[in-house]
């Protein structure tokens, strides 16, 4: 097994230009350690048995090599995946068409059930490479004759766990058994129960073996902690993290290289000096960048797990895990840059719904609970800033030449009549202008205070969404509803689920669940569907449903239709009457 100390990148895994092009603009730094076990041998055709959960790169282990060894010109289907629910089936269409980006006429198709037959049927005419779906639908479509498996090089099962504990694992072994004998399998599962086994044993030949170890170490200087997200986006947590918590410098790691620099710039926009580690930058500009932390003049830097490997500046008091680490192996290496020299860690760790089984892995790992942290409020804000502003008054009593300054109040107070406790108010309000002692209620639209850099923040927002605007100018809709399009401010970060929002939406406004159409989640909202003729009334009502405990701000979705459908516009133009 790789492990994450021996570093390979991405060019050394035999993978076509296309593909590497796509991995370095999509920004991932170096293989993950699934990848780096997985992805040499299904390039050499090999059966696999993947042990490895949600979140460890375990979508791009198989699906590039199978992206890599694909046949565009032959239109049939290659490789199957097979998915325990159809929003996992929609995600891994969608990390497929990412990687594929630059692999002309390609075409995947997720299938599930609960979407229209017609529109799969259309599809799978007009050929496809890769079919994503989940067990039933794939059997219905072969007992139809309406999908072969005749052309099959790849059958993939992805969490072979969820689909056996949902009850598919004889459709899952019915499939199998009726493509062809010498398609290559690739099982994974983030756990080795003895009915998977089986699977494996009686389908897979002489599979090789990818398995993330869970090392166990102590860490004992640093706390940890961890906070669920939801019902905030993780900018504004960690926000609101950096207003209370007591840190000297900070490290956090998210996980490419892109999302360093965006998160260093709007934590710089926020106000504090921040800087990005990653391994696109210089081994200058990457020097230069942690000798300013050790000279305090940069607080927070934003780094991925190659750039910070083996940093150590002994004033990093806190590491924030802003994206979940792959394995447990590189959660240790990162709280490790922080509780050095003798001093005491902190380490913090974000984690979204579908992230709760490394947290766990995490715990085994480092043998110890992580505790669940509760977001500083508006009132714990208030009292930080009151007691920093209080200090900030002291220390300038103390330190500074004032005489010039007692003898500027002395005189406004005398001509302008005024006691100097006004002066004193009026004074205290200007300075703390920008960052009021008591934080502004909530904007209308996030959690996050109104400290006067809210229309910043404003902007970057409609400059998003950053993954999701370079593919709206690839796909087009092709979904069968009519409706209007309208986004709405929850999305995956917040935990939701399509049931949330067809449930809110219809009991609150009072629509029918049926009148509601696609549904997309992205990682800070939502797009819906609704019919065209709805009366203003209803969406006055839906102005105030609150998911997951947001409001949900709806609005008209502007601009080109977001990638709702998995066939490309050039190859495809939408015919007449289709
Ligand atoms: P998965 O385990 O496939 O659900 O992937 C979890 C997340 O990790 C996804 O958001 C991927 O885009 C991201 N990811 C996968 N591989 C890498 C990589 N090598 N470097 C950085 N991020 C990655």
């Amino acid at each position: 097994m790789q492990s994450t100390e021996t570093i390979i990148s991405f060019s050394d895994l035999a993978l076509s230009a296309p593909l590497l092009q796509a991995i370095r603009e999509i920004g991932y730094e170096t293989p993950s350690p699934i990848q780096a076990a997985s992805i040499p041998p299904l390039l050499e055709g090999h059966d696999l048995v993947g042990q490895a959960q949600t979140g460890t790169g375990k979508t791009a282990a198989f699906a590039l090599p199978i992206l890599n060894n694909i046949d565009t010109s032959r239109r049939e289907p290659q490789a199957l995946v097979l998915t325990p629910t159809r929003e996992l089936a929609l995600q891994v269409a969608e990390a497929f068409q990412s990687y594929a980006r630059h692999l002309p006429d390609f075409h995947i198709l997720p299938i599930y059930g609960g979407q229209g037959m017609d529109t799969q049927l259309r599809q799978l005419r007009r050929g496809v490479h890769v079919i994503v779906g989940t067990p039933g639908r794939v059997m219905d479509h072969m007992r139809r004759h309406t999908l072969s498996l005749d052309g099959l090089t790849t059958l993939v099962l992805d969490e072979a766990d969820e689909m056996l504990k949902m009850g598919f694992i004889d459709d899952v072994e019915w499939i199998l058994e009726q493509s062809p004998p010498e398609r290559q399998i690739a099982l994974f599962s983030a756990t080795m129960p003895e009915a998977i086994r089986k699977v494996a044993k009686h389908h897979l030949r002489n599979p090789r073996e990818a398995k993330i170890e869970n090392k166990t170490v102590t860490v004992e200087a640093i706390s940890q902690r961890y906070w669920p997200v939801t019902g905030t986006n993780k900018l504004d947590a960690l926000t609101r993290i950096l207003e209370v918590e007591d840190f000297d410098a900070m490290l956090i790691f998210v996980r490419t290289k892109i999302a360093t620099e965006e998160l260093a710039e709007k934590l710089e926009a926020r106000g504090y000096s921040a800087g990005a580690l990653n391994g696109d930058m210089s081994q200058a500009l990457r020097e230069k960048n942690v000798e300013r932390l050790k000279k305090k003049t940069l607080d927070i830097v934003v780094a991925t797990d190659v750039a910070a490997r083996g940093l150590d500046v002994d004033r990093i008091s806190h590491v924030i895990n802003y994206d979940i680490p792959y394995d447990t192996e590189a959660y240790i290496h990162r709280i490790g840059r922080t509780g050095r020299a003798g001093r005491k860690g902190h380490a913090i760790l974000f984690v979204a719904p579908r992230e709760r089984r490394m947290l766990l892995a995490i715990e085994k790992a480092t043998r110890h609970r992580i505790r669940e942290m509760r977001l500083p409020t508006r009132e714990d804000i208030a009292e930080r800033r009151v007691e920093q502003f209080k200090e900030l008054v002291m220390n300038t009593l103390e330190s500074e030449e004032l005489s010039f300054y007692r003898e500027f109040v002395q005189k406004l107070g005398k001509e302008k009549n005024l006691a100097p406790l006004d002066i004193a108010s009026a004074l205290t309000f200007l300075a703390q202008k920008e960052r009021p002692l008591v934080p502004a209620e909530k904007s209308s639209h996030t959690e996050h205070f109104d400290d006067g850099r809210d229309a910043r923040k404003r902007a970057d927002r409609s400059e998003r969404p950053e993954r999701g605007a370079e593919k709206r100018e690839r796909f087009t809709r092709d979904f069968d509803d009519t409706g209007v399009l309208y986004r709405i401010e929850v999305g995956r970060n917040d935990g939701v689920a399509p049931k949330d929002i067809v449930g809110a939406i219809a009991n609150e406004a009072g629509i029918s669940g049926k009148s509601i159409g696609h549904i997309k989640i992205y990682d800070e909202f939502c797009t819906v569907s609704l019919p065209a003729d709805m009366p203003a009334q209803t969406l006055k009502r839906m102005e105030r449903i609150h998911i997951m405990g947001k409001p949900i701000n709806i609005t008209p979705w502007s601009g080109e239709p977001p990638p709702a459908s998995f066939s490309r516009k050039r190859t495809y133009p939408p015919k007449r009457g289709e």
